[in-house]
């Protein structure tokens, strides 16, 4: 039987740890700020904002909820995010997605500046992670990294199948999957057989959004299976992409929904804003602006180097 791994316990540490971070930021004058922004009235994106708000508000940090109404102009949603780019109170920007269908969410997203970006979403900060040097790592994918690090599991040499290639969730897995050495599958609609890609599979992470598309006989004995799904079944329930009275009984590791991934995702959102925050004050993991910092790096003069000594082979 699979050891069911608890999202929400190790989210509710995470959180409190950074709780106990933002104080100490906050003696120090300094209280990291988050903008959620909401366009709409989708009811979804109104409890994961809701839910966003509170996480942000317990862990002492400063909360700004930007709702906007659905009929607002492209040009009009660009002047918000200028002015929450501008903004010196407001350290992280979440555009919650889906947007309504006349804006464009990829023109908005790379409006976002990348010191603020805590979703990870930039094409910047995706560049970023695709080459191993990350600076915001989209926030689904590192609860999930965090999850295995927390039952020890090591992915080198795995193989690991991804159902699902949206730019927020199955393309940046994949890239951290590939940093700790797993081979990576990736699968989506038009993937062929995908039962025998996944029973292949030592690790499953499944994000398409389809209700109990994993079943138990798709899993191979002893494989982590990882539900990102959040999916509302016909009785009214919220179910994940994994039949889970199927695959438990196979899996070794598997993660519920609700109670998985979910927590770890908004654990992640309030690290990546705290991080925000510190690099103002140059105590982040990365002091300067990501963006300056690489222009730095390109235009630095090259310096002649010695000979080396070694053999090239
Ligand atoms: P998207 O709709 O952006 O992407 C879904 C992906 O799944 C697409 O690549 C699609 O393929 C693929 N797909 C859909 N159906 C199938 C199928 N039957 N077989 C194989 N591939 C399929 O979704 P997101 O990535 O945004 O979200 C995925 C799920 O995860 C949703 O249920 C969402 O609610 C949930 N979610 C949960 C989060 C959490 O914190 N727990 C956070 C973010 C999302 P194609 O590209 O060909 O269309």
């Amino acid at each position: 039987m699979a050891v069911v791994i608890d999202g929400k316990s190790l989210a509710d540490r995470i959180r409190a740890e950074i709780a106990g971070e933002v104080q100490k930021l906050k003696s120090r004058g300094l209280t990291p700020g988050l903008a959620v922004v909401r366009v709409g009235e989708d009811e979804a994106s109104k409890i994961y904002v809701r839910n966003k708000v509170n996480a942000c508000e317990k862990a002492g940090m400063k909360s700004f909820h930007v709702h906007l109404p659905a009929k607002i102009s492209q040009e009009e949603l660009v002047r918000q995010i200028q002015n929450l780019n501008r903004d010196p109170k407001i350290h992280g920007i979440l555009v919650q997605l889906p947007l309504p269908s006349h804006i464009k969410p990829d023109e908005i997203v790379e409006l976002i500046d990348p010191k603020k970006d805590v979703d990870g979403l930039h094409p910047f900060n995706l560049g970023r992670l695709s080459v191993g040097k990350p600076v915001f790592i989209p926030c689904t994918p590192a609860g999930i990294m965090r999850l295995l690090k927390e039952i020890g599991y090591d992915c080198d040499g795995k193989e690991a199948v991804i159902v699902g290639r949206s730019n927020i969730v199955g393309k940046p897995m994949a890239y951290l999957l590939l940093a700790q050495n797993a081979t990576v599958t990736m699968c989506h609609s038009h993937t062929k057989d995908l039962l025998i890609k996944l029973k292949m599979a030592d690790i499953i992470v499944a994000a398409a959004g389809t209700p109990n598309l994993v079943e138990g006989a798709w899993v191979k004995k002893g494989a982590v299976v990882i539900d990102v799904g959040i999916n509302r079944s016909s009785d009214g329930r919220i179910v994940g992409d994994v039949d889970f009275d199927e695959v438990a009984p196979v899996a070794g590791y598997l993660t519920p929904v609700p109670g998985g991934v979910g927590p770890m995702t908004i654990a992640m959102l309030l690290r990546n804003t705290l991080e925000a925050a510190k690099r103002t004050q140059g105590q982040g993991k990365a002091k300067s602006s990501p963006i300056k910092k690489a222009a730095k790096k390109k235009q630095a003069p090259k310096t002649k180097k010695k000979p080396s000594k070694k053999k090239k082979k």
